[in-house]
């Protein structure tokens, strides 16, 4: 476990509500709890409850966002994510939220936005880069970072954002998410993803916005398959996104596109044994993709409200399915591929890879 630790690591699939620090929610309930918004006793042990299906894990995000959504808190929660993931070593995190509108606060999804962004500006423990490029090489805004710190090296980490849609958002609330990401390309917004109760909604609400995000040259990632709904995932499939998220409810049919596609798939082990959406893990598909060198990438999904970190996950695979040292490094590395960053950073941590490669015996 202290190896996969130290093993440098890439998450593409983690909500940043979702990866909030226990202690954080519990402190932001008592506070609300004081203040006779809520009963606290009740909050905590909703928070505190352990396996929750599918169903109580949407239950649990409606409360976690009565008490994150107000802009100070985004900030503060943004930094703690980054900050955690780079305290293990993910070394690029695409981190993925949903822009919130609440009018009784004066929050649009703009603002909820620049929130996130402020809270990336506060990130301090560690070394951020977050924004894009520019052909000579130099960050389109003004955060320059540097591995070197007063003479000692300090992490860094290279943070990425993508903007979803909610599954009960209607065809202009999701144009709205998309013509915002779009807006927000020069902060690190590269792309879109559908999330939300997967029982929710329907495919053609959302695909005018997600063809539009496509022609404007955005990324797109799907949550694909968490419920058995062969139509949509067939849908999902032909229209071919960049990745897809957990591949759960897949049958033969959909499996044969999804190889002959090479869409790379972000798997989540713990989140969907949690929810019982995959009944026990040595039956998980990873087993079956990684065996047919189908792209895959290990992600943690909502490491707050499962428990879980992207170092847990590696391990839980490299113990479920028998991998040693070397097929953990390298399946680390090949997630580099899949990133929505352009070829720089891609380079760029190619490099970090190497260079960990060299320390492996
Ligand atoms: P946020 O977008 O508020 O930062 O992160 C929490 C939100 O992400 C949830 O309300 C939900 O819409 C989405 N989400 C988190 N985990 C999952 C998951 O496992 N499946 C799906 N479909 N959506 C999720």
């Amino acid at each position: 476990m202290e190896w996969l630790l130290s093993v440098p690591k890439v998450e593409l699939h983690a909500h940043l509500n979702g990866s909030i620090r226990d202690s954080t929610l519990l402190e932001l309930a008592r506070l609300l709890g004081e203040k006779g918004v809520i009963v606290f006793a009740d909050v905590e042990h909703v928070i505190m409850k352990n396996d929750r299906s599918l169903h109580e894990v949407f239950k649990l995000f409606d409360l976690i966002h009565i008490l994150t959504t107000d802009h100070k808190t985004v900030t503060r929660i943004t930094k703690e994510v980054v900050e955690d993931f780079a305290s293990e070593n993910v070394v690029y995190l695409e981190l993925r939220t949903t822009p919130k509108r609440n009018d009784s606060i004066g929050m649009s999804k703009r603002s909820y936005m620049e929130a996130v962004v402020e809270g990336l500006r506060a990130v301090s423990a560690v070394d951020i880069d977050f924004t894009p490029h520019n052909t000579d090489g130099d960050p389109v805004n003004d955060m320059i970072t540097n591995d070197i710190c007063n003479g000692t090296t300090r992490k860094k980490i290279y943070v990425r954002l993508l903007l979803s849609i909610d599954r009960r958002e209607t065809t202009e609330a999701a144009m709205e998410t998309v013509k915002l990401a779009l807006e927000m390309r020069d902060f690190g917004v590269l792309g879109i993803d559908l999330s939300g109760n997967p029982i929710v909604g329907e495919w053609f609400t959302f695909l005018p916005a997600l063809e539009f995000a496509r022609e404007q040259g955005l990324q797109i990632t799907l949550h694909c398959g968490e419920v058995p709904n062969k139509k949509e995932i067939n849908r999902m499939l032909d229209f071919l996104p960049q990745r897809v998220g957990h591949a759960c409810f897949f049958q033969e049919e959909e499996w044969k596109k999804l190889k002959s596609s090479k869409i790379p798939v972000e798997i989540c082990l713990t989140s969907n044994i949690r929810t019982n959406t995959i009944s026990s893990i040595d039956i998980h598909h990873f087993a079956n993709l990684y065996a047919a060198k189908h792209p895959l990438v290990l992600c943690t999904d909502d490491s707050g409200v499962f428990s879980t970190t992207l170092s847990k996950e590696y391990h839980l695979a490299a113990s479920t399915f028998g991998l040693g040292k070397r097929e953990m490094f390298q399946l680390a590395k090949t997630a580099v591929g899949f990133i929505f960053a352009d070829d720089g950073v891609k380079q760029d941590l190619e490099g970090i890879f190497d260079l960990a490669a060299k320390k492996l015996d």
